[in-house]
């Protein structure tokens, strides 16, 4: 029989009460935020979900990377956009989730500043979209924007709509995989009214594609929306090949398209999910030519200094004038002569 002394209990006791002082150390700074449908998928403690959402006191003991090492606060002309590249922009138009990822990119913004957008913020950059005839491509993203009503998401679509250079609509959503209930009949009806509109969404996961994000996907692609899918690569949560074959292979299977997987960025407090980009390599590796190539997304790293993302492959060609040697996807190398017909 085992019993638990007084010295043992006051000792857990202690424990305890460290840990939750710690915890709380950490929640001051970056926000807990937990929906109640996304906490209902941990199976254990410590598991890819826990571990996407649990505050961890190591998120403080990060001291070398940079709150904002994108560099957005600089790329943004007025407030609440970003542009960077010269053709599409980003619109932070909400900044809440149903659940505040830890590794999250915009950590330092999410469950705090002034957004939802106020009214003169979004005047305000429309006008800088519409006086820009060089963007065709604008990007709500947050936070989350779904997080948004109907109502003031409508307000927005409409007034990008009104811009006649504005080609395409994106939305960044992890609603589908946080809150699949967000994803309605009347959200549907109302989004497809803008097309073409593109979601991208964010599944991290196998243990994230379940019945009723499954439904919420479904819903979005028979409205119409071309669906696409970035996973954040993380230590521990998702840094294998098997995990990766079966979520990029299960998206495909509710019609949602790999889009991007992304070198966890060089964001303050999220240090402990990072792996090497060769590792992240190896996993490409292990999806090219083994699941279906609509199911393998571009790996890419997002330079510091907002330099922007640059799409990174395993090494598989080295090139000697004519003559290129490739490696095949198992592993066999070859050479294969680039023979072209001289021009007349
Ligand atoms: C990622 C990103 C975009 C969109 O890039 P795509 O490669 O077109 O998906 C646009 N602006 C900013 C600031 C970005 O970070
Ligand atoms: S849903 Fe997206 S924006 Fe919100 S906390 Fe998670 S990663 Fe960050």
């Amino acid at each position: 029989m085992h019993y638990i002394t007084y010295n043992t209990a006051t000792l857990l006791n202690n424990t305890i009460m460290q840990c939750i002082v710690d915890l709380n150390k950490v929640t001051t700074r970056y926000p807990v935020r937990l929906s109640g449908y996304y906490a209902a998928l941990i199976r254990s403690p410590g598991d890819a979900i826990w571990k996407q959402c649990m505050p961890d006191t190591r998120e403080l003991e990060d001291h070398f990377q940079c709150p904002d090492p994108l560099d957005e606060k600089n790329l943004s002309p007025v407030p609440g956009l970003i542009h960077r590249y010269p053709d599409r922009v980003v619109l932070l138009v909400s900044n809440r989730c149903p659940v505040y990822c830890r590794f999250c990119m915009r950590k330092r913004l999410v469950g705090k500043a002034d957004l939802p957008m106020g009214e003169d913020t979004l005047r305000n950059a429309l006008q800088y979209i519409a006086s820009h005839p060089s963007i065709h491509d604008v990007i709500l993203s947050g936070g989350d924007p779904l997080m948004l009503d109907d109502a003031s998401l409508s307000k927005i679509l409409t007034g990008l709509r009104a811009i006649s250079h504005v080609a395409i609509i994106r939305i960044g959503t992890r609603i589908p995989v946080t809150l699949p209930e967000r994803i309605t009949a009347d959200l549907c009806n109302l989004l497809k009214t803008f097309h073409p509109l593109y979601i991208n969404t964010h599944f991290n996961h196998p243990d994230e594609i379940t019945v009723d994000s499954s439904a919420a996907c479904a819903m979005l692609a028979d409205a119409g929306i071309p669906l696409g899918n970035q996973t954040v690569l993380l230590k521990g949560v998702n840094d294998s090949v098997d995990t990766m074959r079966s979520l990029m292979t299960g998206l495909l299977a509710l019609r949602v398209k790999p889009y991007y997987l992304h070198q966890m960025d060089l964001v303050q407090g999220t240090a402990h999910f990072r792996t090497s980009v060769h590792a992240g390599l190896e996993i490409i590796r292990g999806l090219r030519g083994h699941i279906s190539g609509l199911a393998v997304p571009h790996y890419v790293i997002d330079l510091p200094g907002g330099k922007g993302k640059v799409a990174v492959l395993p090494d598989d060609v080295e090139i000697d004038g004519t003559t290129l040697h490739l490696r095949t996807y198992t592993g066999e190398r070859l050479t294969y002569q680039d023979v072209t017909t001289p021009q007349e």
